[in-house]
């Protein structure tokens, strides 16, 4: 069985994580969404939280499953009997880090691939950070994150 992991802090999930998460889970049996619990990132949703909008945006997904993780990457994709790692790349700025951490990890375990997709054009300017500045400033997230998660993103900036 091919089973594949998509790693992030999803803080919250954007249309373009969700782009890839349907792009990724048509190419392996099983996908694992793995949520970073000790993101450096500092996040602005719980873990618990990150974890349910995820649920709620991938639904209609039958193969994809959403785990938490924390600790190391390769750890945690030896558990899951997983061989592959998705990351996606958006501009040029995301190369240079995820080339660090791709070959990093090929380091400490060369059984493990990292498999980039590339962005889908109408979300090449969209992560999570840019959703949030949005949201804080009243300003329109229609289209950015999926509609089923759209009204608690604007709630969780309005207290
Ligand atoms: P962000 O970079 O938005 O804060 P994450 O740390 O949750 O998000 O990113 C998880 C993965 O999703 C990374 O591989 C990142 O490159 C990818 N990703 C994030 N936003 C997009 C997008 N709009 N298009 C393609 N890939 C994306």
């Amino acid at each position: 069985m091919r089973v594949y992991v998509y790693p992030g802090s999803f803080d919250p999930v954007t249309n373009g994580h969700v782009d890839i998460i349907k792009r990724a889970a048509s190419l392996c049996d099983k996908l694992i969404v793995a949520v970073l619990v000790n993101s450096s990132k500092n996040p602005s949703f719980t873990l618990d939280e990150r974890v349910n909008l995820l649920k709620c945006a991938i639904s209609d997904v039958p193969n994809v499953q959403i785990e938490s993780f924390s600790g190391l990457l390769i750890d945690f994709m030896t558990k899951k009997k997983a061989a592959v790692i998705i990351k996606g790349l958006r501009a040029v700025s995301d190369f240079e880090y995820e080339l660090q951490m791709a070959l990093l990890n090929k380091n400490l375990n060369p059984d493990i691939e990292t498999l980039f997709m590339m962005t889908n054009i109408n979300y090449s300017f969209l992560s999570s950070s840019s959703v949030k500045e949005l949201a804080r400033n009243k300003g329109n997230i229609d289209g950015l994150v999926p509609d089923c998660i759209k009204d608690e993103v604007i709630k969780k900036f309005s207290i």
